[in-house]
């Protein structure tokens, strides 16, 4: 690979703006330490004339190689992010995710009918859209030919992980072979239960999500394991596919909202990137609104949007104001904690870039409590799709932006589910079964003597 290639790595902050090629392994700015985007030299690609050009791939046969790439959410788009030839690209079958119209949960939360939607990540592979990075980033650790992954995780990050490793084979037959840091007690069971079913090495650190990811970045430098966490510049790329199947799922209409669960802010940093190069493009006319919700437990990026003023300011972001800010939360002992474990996360490793979504989109950020939390996603399930807790947290924040009048009853909005509902049973069946005194929506289970006079006597007319 040489700089003559037409996908590079660049700085995001343009004071700074150094490119580095595809070759280096890099999940920070080598000059000036800030985050890294993949960026193309869109004039020497493949870009097509509309998006509708990709509703042509979605019926195909996947009996072929490209027809196995067009089934793929996230490969179907490989025109817009083009950084490895269609033999490179790894695929289990990712991102084959729907929107769906919720014409019953916009009636209970008083919304339009039509204008509320669901993009419902928890179909995918693993069970969370992490599957759409991933599939983004092994093939850019196969490129690379590295061996070893690693990721630190609250669970679905090395679900995620475990099961596309192995499926990535190697020139030698072998498959990649991956390494997952989860902490201590917090991990939900269904996403441990996928990390060691597929064969991940699974190392639990005593201390909280910030602690491993502190520890697996130094384990990256000392023993040359590749990075699948999000700061993996090239993870974002696959969630970018995330707001395609929004945009095709409308039509290639652009809605008027779109609402995300933030925690590491990989999702909000893709996704204000995905609008800001379509637009650039010129592929789409406008760009949405984002509004990220953090668990009140664990909202650093609402603390420092909303109570400190801080911005991307076109990327002369006051850094002093972050430091301090987690200089204090250090000193104070206070550490992330909600119900949403995937969300619980004190230092967001992405937050430059989602300050430049919040510029970018005229976005907002907003805070949930774990009781907003899950009765969000009770309402979710309720009407049929459920999701696990942090993604609750998306419809949670509509409620609220719309009881302060931010969003309208007419304007079109997404919610994003970012995961599956089996994915954390623990805590749906406390809140349906009396441990949450909160609990708005439970629908708890109702114990009936084994005789047909008892059962006459509930369900009878
Ligand atoms: C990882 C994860 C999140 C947090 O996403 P970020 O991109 O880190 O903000 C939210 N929900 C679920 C289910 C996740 O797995
Ligand atoms: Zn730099």
């Amino acid at each position: 690979m040489s700089a003559t290639d037409i996908a590079y790595q660049q700085c995001i902050l343009p004071a700074c703006g150094a490119t580095f090629d595809l070759g280096q392994a890099l999940f920070a700015c080598p000059k000036c330490g800030a985050l890294l985007d993949v960026r193309y030299d869109w004039d020497r690609c493949d870009v097509p004339k509309s998006l509708r050009v990709f509703d042509e791939r979605r019926g195909r046969s996947n009996t072929t190689r490209l027809g196995r790439l067009d089934a793929s959410g996230v490969w179907r788009f490989r025109e817009l992010l083009p950084f490895a030839q269609p033999d490179e690209l790894v695929t289990l079958g990712e991102g084959r995710t729907i929107l769906a119209n919720a014409t019953h949960l916009a009636k209970e939360i008083g919304h339009e009918p039509d204008k509320l939607f669901l993009q419902y990540e928890g179909f995918n592979p693993s069970g969370s859209f992490k599957d759409n990075g991933m599939a983004a980033a092994f093939t850019m650790a196969r490129k690379l030919g590295k061996r070893r992954v690693a990721c630190a995780s609250t669970g679905n990050t090395s679900a995620s992980l475990a099961m596309f490793a192995r499926h990535t084979t190697l020139a030698d037959g072998t498959t990649m072979e991956g390494i997952v840091f989860v902490g201590g007690d917090k991990i939900a069971f269904g996403k441990l239960a996928q990390a060691l079913d597929y064969g991940a090495r699974t190392i639990q650190v005593r201390g909280d999500f910030d602690a491993c990811m502190s520890l697996v970045k130094q384990s990256t430098e000392r023993l040359g394991l590749y990075l699948m966490n999000s700061v993996n510049p090239f993870r974002l790329e696959g969630q970018k596919t995330i707001m395609y199947r929004v945009l095709e799922g409308l039509g290639w209409e652009v809605p008027d909202w779109i609402v995300v669960p933030g925690g590491n802010l990989g999702n909000s940093s893709a996704f204000g990137k995905a609008f800001m190069e379509l637009h650039a493009l010129g592929l789409i006319d406008r760009i949405p609104r984002i509004a990220i919700i953090n668990a009140t437990g664990a909202n650093t990026l609402h603390e420092l949007v909303n109570e400190h003023g801080l911005a991307f300011h076109g990327g002369d972001i006051d850094h002093d104001k972050v430091t301090a800010y987690l200089k204090e939360m250090d000193e104070q002992g206070r550490r992330a904690h909600t119900v949403a474990s995937a969300i619980e996360i004190g230092r967001p490793v992405n937050l430059d870039k989602a300050l430049r979504t919040l510029e970018i989109t005229n976005g907002i950020v907003r805070q949930a409590s774990d009781e907003e939390i899950l009765d969000g996603k009770a309402l979710v399930g309720k009407h049929g799709y459920g999701c696990e807790p942090a993604s609750g947290a998306s419809v949670a924040g509509l409620r609220k932006l719309k009881a302060e009048g931010v969003i309208g009853s007419e304007e079109r909005v997404v919610c994003i589910l970012t995961g599956h509902a089996l994915k954390d049973p623990n805590v749906t069946v406390d809140y349906h079964t009396g441990k949450k005194p909160d609990a708005s929506y439970d629908n708890p289970p109702v114990a009936a003597d084994a005789d047909i006079e008892s059962i006459a006597a509930l369900l009878g007319e």
